[in-house]
């Protein structure tokens, strides 16, 4: 039995990586008795769209990382709901990478700073032993005093009694086509488009459609996310994807389809339990639009915080992880993409995609929030009275626009009638 590490982080994604960078950052003394276990080895494929928010960019400075491998910059998001599409202001997305590159320069960073990390070691087993932690992986046995869940969705830390069990997940699948970089919107204009008009189908999600390089090549890599976690009213999301490729003239068979789920964060969840807790995937991401790179790096954050205080404190019940998650950005931020997910994709998304539609100033602090530069949690009041103004003053209006158009048959997706106002059916210009 090794004995040497006090603290071991299953996974090295960005979630494990940002637990152990600043880790060091905090206490390098912790570092250096940290050990990264990863089943893998890096460059590992992971699948994902690669999308860096302003966010994400704004916390990889705080580690003091700069972007090392091949990037597709990106000016705008275009959100199109079937009648028309609106450029989410600059700042929102800006970079898109590959995920085996940025994980594998991330691992590059913790070895750099000298941390333990072990690849082609999974853990499979954990158990508590005393005050501390037993972890086994297939070539060893490690006794700890604290273990960080760092293992993705599937997270084999979550099964240890204390934990929720949640199987439901959000589904993803993605797909990746050769481009013709000097033909394609999303390279010629440097936009990535995200549609959002399946929600008249009953879906609960969106469509992407990123440029990236692979291999010095462009691609677009193209996915669809439905964040709907009830089984009984979910749609047949492989039928509905390779419907929406072949409206686009993609023929699904002819591609690798990779499917990989994703956890919405949920305030019902249990985050640490003794000795033990939870990040990134593991925890919980970004119920609304999926993004889970930006939370993994504020949850890594949070856990060091937490395990540092830890050791000082001699206390290692985690008591006070949940309230810091609660207490930071990351778990206001959470709650606020819940109630949107919620908004956008619930019963009355004709109202609420509307409203994004005709507010430049949710759109602008939408953007914002995933750039990082404004928290949308304390923007609550100002758009609720934007919503009630939207309500009385615009949203009646737009409906008797497309439904007088509906009758003339003057529009794109006569089943998304009702959204938004049928001016805007270019790039948004609006107000
Ligand atoms: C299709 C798709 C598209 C996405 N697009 C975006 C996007 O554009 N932008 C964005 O911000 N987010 C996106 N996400 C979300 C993002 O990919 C995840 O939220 C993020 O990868 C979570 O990081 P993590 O470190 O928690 O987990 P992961 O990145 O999954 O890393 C977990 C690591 O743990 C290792 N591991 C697992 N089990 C064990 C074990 N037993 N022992 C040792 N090691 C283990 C794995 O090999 C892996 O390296 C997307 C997700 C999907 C599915």
């Amino acid at each position: 039995m090794i004995d040497k590490f006090s603290i071991i982080i299953i996974g090295s994604g960005p979630a494990g990586v940002a637990t152990a960078l600043n880790l060091y950052r905090q206490n390098p003394n912790l570092a250096r008795e940290t050990l990264l276990l990863e089943k893998a080895v890096h460059p590992r494929e992971k699948i994902c769209g690669g999308g860096l928010s302003g966010n994400t960019e704004m916390l990889l400075e705080e580690l003091g990382i700069e972007l090392s491998i091949p990037f597709v910059p990106i000016n705008h998001l275009r959100l199109n709901n079937g009648h028309g599409t609106i450029d989410l202001p600059q700042g929102c997305f800006n970079k898109i990478v590959r995920r085996s590159q940025f994980d594998s320069m991330l691992a590059d960073e913790v070895r750099k700073k000298k941390i333990s990390l072990n690849e082609r070691e999974p853990a499979i087993k954990v158990e508590r032993c005393g005050d501390g932690v037993i972890v086994t992986t297939a070539r060893e046995t490690y006794r700890a005093r604290v273990v960080v869940g760092a293992d993705g969705v599937y997270s084999m830390l979550r099964n240890v009694e204390g934990f929720v069990k949640r199987n439901s997940l959000a589904r993803l699948f993605e797909i990746d086509i050769p481009a013709d970089s000097q033909q394609s919107i999303q390279f010629q204009q440097y936009v990535g488009l995200v549609d959002l008009s399946l929600v008249s189908k009953g879906m609960k999600g969106y469509i992407w459609e990123l440029p990236c390089y692979i291999d010095g090549k462009p691609f677009l890599n193209i996915g669809i996310m439905d964040s709907n976690l009830e089984r009984k009213t979910r749609v047949d999301l492989k039928a509905v994807f390779s419907d929406a490729l072949k409206k686009r003239g993609i023929d699904l068979s002819q591609y690798r389809l990779k499917g990989h789920p994703e956890r919405p964060f949920s305030p019902n969840d249990v985050f640490a339990i003794q000795n033990m807790l939870l990040v990134g995937d593991a925890a919980g991401i970004d119920p609304c639009f999926g993004e889970g790179i930006s939370q993994s790096l504020e949850y890594g954050k949070i856990a060091a915080e937490a395990i540092v205080r830890a050791f000082e404190d001699h206390d290692f019940s985690f008591a006070s992880y949940r309230s810091e998650i609660f207490k930071q950005r990351l778990g206001k931020e959470q709650e606020m993409y819940r109630f949107m997910s919620w908004l956008f994709y619930g019963p009355r998304w004709r109202f609420w995609l509307s409203f994004l539609w005709n507010s430049r100033v949710v759109q602008t602090l939408l953007a914002e929030s995933y750039g990082g530069k404004r928290a949308l949690h304390k923007q609550k009041l100002k758009i609720a009275f934007l919503a009630f103004y939207h309500f009385f003053f615009h949203y009646g209006k737009s409906l008797r626009i497309v439904n007088s158009r509906t009758e003339k048959g003057d529009h794109n997706e006569p089943e998304a009638g009702g959204l938004g106002s049928l001016r805007q059916k270019g790039v948004n210009s609006n107000a």
